[in-house]
């Protein structure tokens, strides 16, 4: 069994991604060739935005964004503790400030409630200047963003949806990428939607935004590429990637994104009355990046994971440590260890089961009965 099984996905879809393969290297189009484009058209429609711009992968796409909002030193950006570390990282990159807040730990999500208090904290200290929010949806669940965009307007706010892993999730009609002044996704092989290397996407209704941002993705090139008016980098995605999205895309709308929703319910059916399952709250849709688990202690996780391996069930931890626990963020982070218990404790205790299309209902099975074995043996 695998914890996500690329390969399985790679020979139903075979037939189609070698054609799709084989066609751009016939067309000598690497760069910014047509499947690029109709990638983003059709990304950008699924999303409900008008814009969606293609990138090299989910790191860029947010320091892109951040970028053309200016965000630098002095100011504050909340992000939360409780991660994949590249959301922190951007911020660091601009030489603002993340402040660290913590999340409800029955959804791993931002906390509204959290994030008012540091909100109001950094207002009331008056260091730093409150700039943006940076919500996740973790796991494939959106974040909160109903709460939230309210917190944001209050405030005068900018909201950055990181959605590397919640492509495909909804709250009731509004797909993910769709909240927010902007969103940005990563198609990282492993995320909901994923291509066979790295590549990443931004989601916006600002056209100066994307003015800005097909400039600055191509050395920040003016009306002809060789005509530079602004400093940029380089961040395309390969027309290549392009191509192999494309034919993903499809499966994903026309069975994938069905078939994790439908591992998830049959998992939390075996399981939720023997350990904590994720809680999807009403109205919300996820795109299960993760089907994650929490047990009662560091110890139980960690004997519950050596539990599994001996009976070849891949098992993973995300997050092994909180962002406030990075070394790298002891001194470029703002926050108060104490008020992040709760975020640490979840990365004590969280294990991540094996999740994917393809999984088959016998294999959930399998992996739910190893649990409870596991449960019952240690009352
Ligand atoms: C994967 C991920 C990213 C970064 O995406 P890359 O394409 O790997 O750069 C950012 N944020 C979160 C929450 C992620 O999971």
């Amino acid at each position: 069994m695998d914890f996500r099984d690329l390969k399985q996905q790679y020979l139903v879809l075979k037939s189609e991604i070698d054609q799709a393969m084989l066609d751009v290297a016939a067309s000598g189009s690497f760069i910014q060739g047509r499947p690029v484009g109709q990638l983003e058209q059709q990304l950008a429609a699924y999303a409900g935005r008008k814009y969606c711009i293609a990138c090299a992968n989910g790191t860029e796409a947010m320091t892109m964004v951040l970028k053309y909002w200016n965000i630098g030193p002095g100011d504050a950006v909340f992000v939360p503790d409780f991660t994949f570390f590249a959301t922190a990282e951007v911020v660091c990159l601009e030489g603002a400030t993340p402040v660290l807040v913590n999340v409800d730990p029955a959804t791993f999500n931002l906390d509204p409630a959290s994030l008012r208090q540091e909100i109001e904290r950094i207002a009331r200290e008056g260091r730093l200047k409150p700039r943006l929010i940076i919500p996740v949806d973790l796991f494939g669940l959106p974040a909160d963003f109903l709460q939230i965009s309210e917190i944001a307007r209050e405030f005068g706010l900018l909201v950055l949806e990181d959605g590397a892993q919640g492509f495909g999730g909804a709250i009731g009609s509004l797909p993910a990428c769709s909240f927010g002044n902007a969103s940005t996704t990563s198609f990282f092989p492993a995320k909901p939607l994923g291509c066979y290397g790295d590549g990443g996407a931004i989601f916006t209704d600002d056209p100066e935004m994307v003015k800005f941002l097909r400039s600055y993705q191509v050395h920040g090139k003016g009306a002809e590429k060789y005509d530079n008016v602004r400093i940029g980098c380089n961040s395309r995605l390969d027309t290549l990637q392009a191509a192999i999205l494309l034919v993903k895309f499809k499966a994903f709308q026309a069975s994938e994104l069905a078939a994790v929703q439908s591992a998830a319910a049959f998992y939390t059916r075996l399981l939720s009355d023997i350990v904590l399952t994720p809680v999807t709250p009403s109205g919300f849709s996820s795109s299960w990046a993760q089907y994650t688990i929490r047990l009662a202690s560091s110890a139980q996780r960690d004997r519950l994971k050596s539990f599994l391996a001996r009976q070849n069930i891949p098992s993973m931890i995300y997050y092994p440590r909180a962002l406030h626990e990075q070394t790298a963020l002891v001194s470029l982070a703002d926050y108060e260890p104490h008020r992040l218990a709760k975020t640490s404790l979840l990365a004590q205790t969280v294990l991540s089961l094996p999740m994917h299309p393809y999984l088959q209902e016998e294999e959930i099975t399998m992996v739910s009965e190893a649990v409870k074995d596991f449960i019952l043996k240690e009352e």
